[in-house]
């Protein structure tokens, strides 16, 4: 006899063959486990059936009644009469051919759908949506599972029936007591169960907030575990004297409240003994920099060097020259795949502060003393290439940066063991970028408004989407539309083009003559990174911009709107989708990143945020993170107030479920 596990694949439960077994395959359903979270994707509530006759226009409906005919044979449409005492309607499937034969004259059945008005036939029909032969013993809360083809909720319904009474004394309800009493969480057994097998409507939201917390508690308690082994170490306790600071480090502005006090948590971490590990978010321009350039600023004057790590050459460029700015008294090096060959690595030694991409964590390069590392973009460097970096000092503090806003939720799952700073507030005289949508028969009015803002001096971005998953037809698509503009548009103009393709050097050299204003217009794809810095350019065009996320809108205009001029976004679509138009009136509403983000979230969902492109997200039984966002804050806090003894005791289960995300 094979031995009961959770683990056991369902093909060894009674009732299921090698074919049902491929069946729940298709569904995701492969073990004991699977099958047991397997819950209903809703549920009928038989408990009160109508007569046919009080049946309405327009609603779902559930009734019992009888097979009264059968339609004839068609391939696209299957028609049914049912009726009851009280009166008789037609019933419609679609493609369902092989169904006219199953039903017979005589058969009682329960049926679910919804009612319409069929203008053609003149007559009230059903266009079922579930229908099972009534046994005469039906509970009066019928589980809905989602299905597929060849497998019926009948089936679902026995195989789980089983595995309920065979296996569910293994499922172990590792919550701790003292939690489940704090959060009112009933029985994970019981749970189970009730959701599967309901007596009532009104308690499942109860059951399924315990299993959704369930989730979320032991994914969090893997974040938790994991910061535990961070913060474990010992660090640097970099000392430093307040009055000193802003006299070494005159500042030509006052800093924003919400830098100050991003700027204070961050002293506060780099004073203790236990590494910093912060995230810090904010939008473009919000002034993550300087604050960056601050906390710096403290590990020089004692004594150690710092590393800086940006996700492209052009930023690492950027942050170069701004940071030289900040930092004149100390000595600053570029180290990119473009400068390595010149520079002597030896020379880093020396350095106070070494600016680099990727070419910062090969094998041969070493620092002297690195005291803090900070990472811009980090979610474009993978936990390896994060953690070779540090390892070149001794438990340095950790800064990461980021101008991609993500919503909440999700930065709670992907970045949930790092301390997080927001920057929500934009330096003052910043004047917020106008965006407007524009539809094909209004482009020639937007081509002569830019112009006109050239010839008063402004410059251009021109944005020209991804085409597909190839570079070269990206390439082609931003080649032919600056060809367009230089012949046939803008003549009298001076049209630049930069691409994915080019060399760092030549990259480089086009943003060089773009800054230096021998280009007017610069059309590309969407290479041009976050964070770039070019105050004059007060123009973006986007085009087909209801192809593009609505974040990654939101960090493309912020490439304008830098200078002190009013700047002006166009988004060009001739998208006619609702979905697409409401999508895009977000970003014309608001200029707020995190506002944005959230935004998509909801009309996206997560696959497409920085982050979760990279890694994905871990698979929850139950959970959504949009969703159950109210949960997942809950089940976060109960997992990280819980005690050491405690989550050690819980780790084997962590790892179990989310080892292979969490990297354990
Ligand atoms: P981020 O790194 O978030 O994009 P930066 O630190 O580069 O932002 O700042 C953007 C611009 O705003 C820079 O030119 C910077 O000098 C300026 N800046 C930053 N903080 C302030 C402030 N508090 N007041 C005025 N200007 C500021
Ligand atoms: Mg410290």
């Amino acid at each position: 006899m094979h031995k009961k596990t959770l683990d056991t694949p369902i093909q060894f439960i009674k009732g299921v063959g090698p074919k049902i077994a491929t069946l729940f395959g298709k569904l995701g359903v492969r073990t004991v486990e699977d099958l047991i979270f397997f819950l209903p994707r809703s549920y009928e509530d038989r408990s009160n059936l109508k007569p046919i006759a009080e049946l309405v226009q327009s609603q779902q409906e559930i009734f019992k009644a009888e097979v009264l005919d059968v339609g004839s044979a068609n391939p696209k449409v299957q028609k049914v009469t049912l009726g009851d005492r009280s009166g008789s309607i037609q019933a419609v499937w679609f493609n369902q051919p092989f169904l006219l034969r199953s039903l017979r004259r005589g058969m009682r059945l329960i049926v679910s759908g919804r009612v319409e008005f069929n203008h053609f036939d003149g007559v009230l029909q059903l266009t079922v949506k579930n229908y099972e032969i009534d046994t005469g013993h039906n509970q009066p809360i019928v589980p809905i599972y989602s299905l597929t083809e060849g497998l019926y909720q009948k089936k679902i319904r026995t195989v789980i029936e089983t595995v309920i009474a065979d296996y569910l004394e293994l499922v172990v309800d590792l919550i701790p007591t003292s939690i489940k009493k704090k959060h009112a969480l009933p029985e994970l057994a019981d749970s189970i169960k009730n959701l599967h097998f309901p007596k009532t409507v009104s308690t499942i939201s109860k059951y399924q907030r315990r299993l959704v917390f369930d989730d979320f508690f032991f994914f969090q308690l893997g974040l938790g575990l994991r910061r535990d082994t961070v913060k474990a170490e010992k660090g640097i306790e970099f000392k430093m004297e307040t009055a000193t600071f802003s006299r070494r480090f005159p500042l030509p502005f006052e800093l924003t409240t919400a830098q100050k006090r991003v700027l204070d948590e961050i002293m506060n971490d780099m004073q203790q003994s236990i590494p910093m590990s912060r995230l810090i978010q904010g939008d473009v321009g919000s002034g993550k920099t300087v604050v960056a350039a601050l906390a710096a600023q403290v590990a020089i004057s004692n004594g150690y060097q710092v590393a800086l790590m940006a996700p492209t050459e052009i930023l690492a460029n950027q942050h170069y020259s701004k940071i030289a700015k900040y930092l004149s008294d100390s000595m600053i090096k570029l180290l990119t795949g473009t400068t390595q060959k010149k520079e002597r690595v030896s020379e880093l030694h020396d350095a106070d502060l070494i600016v680099g991409t990727h070419a910062l964590i090969e094998e041969k390069i070493s620092f002297r003393k690195l005291g803090l590392v900070i990472v811009d973009e980090q979610h474009r460097f993978g936990v390896l290439q994060r953690s070779k970096l540090s390892q070149k000092g001794k438990n340095p503090d950790l800064l990461f940066l980021t101008a991609t806003p993500i919503p909440r939720s999700l930065a709670l799952t992907l970045y949930g063991d790092l301390d997080r700073s927001i920057i929500d507030e934009m330096p003052p005289g910043r004047t917020p970028v106008k965006t407007y949508y524009v539809s094909d028969h209004k482009r020639k009015g937007a081509y002569d408004f830019v112009r006109a803002e050239v010839v008063k001096g402004r410059q251009v971005f021109v944005v020209c989407p991804l085409v597909a998953e190839s570079e070269k037809l990206d390439l082609k698509a931003a080649t032919d539309e600056a060809n367009v503009l230089q012949n046939n548009v803008f003549p009298e103009l001076r049209v630049g083009l930069l691409h994915g393709r080019m060399k760092g050097e030549e990259k480089d050299q086009i943003m060089q003559d773009f800054k230096n204003k021998k280009i007017d217009i610069l059309v590309s794809t969407t290479v041009i990174e976050v964070g770039i810095d070019i105050p004059n350019a007060t123009i973006m065009l986007i085009e087909h911009a209801e192809r593009f996320g609505l974040s990654q809108l939101h960090q493309l205009r912020g490439r304008i709107g830098r200078g002190s001029e009013q700047s002006y976004c166009f988004l060009f679509s001739n998208a006619k989708s609702k979905d697409a138009r409401t999508r895009l009136k977000a970003l014309i509403d608001s200029t707020d990143g995190f506002h944005i983000a959230e935004v998509d979230l909801k009309l996206r969902g997560p696959g497409d945020f920085a982050g979760v492109r990279q890694s994905g997200l871990p698979s929850f039984r139950v959970a959504e993170i949009v969703r159950d966002e109210l949960i997942l804050r809950e089940a976060r806090k109960a997992a990280f107030e819980l005690g050491e003894e405690e989550r050690e005791a819980l780790k084997n289960e962590v790892k179990r479920r989310y080892g292979k995300f969490l990297g354990y």
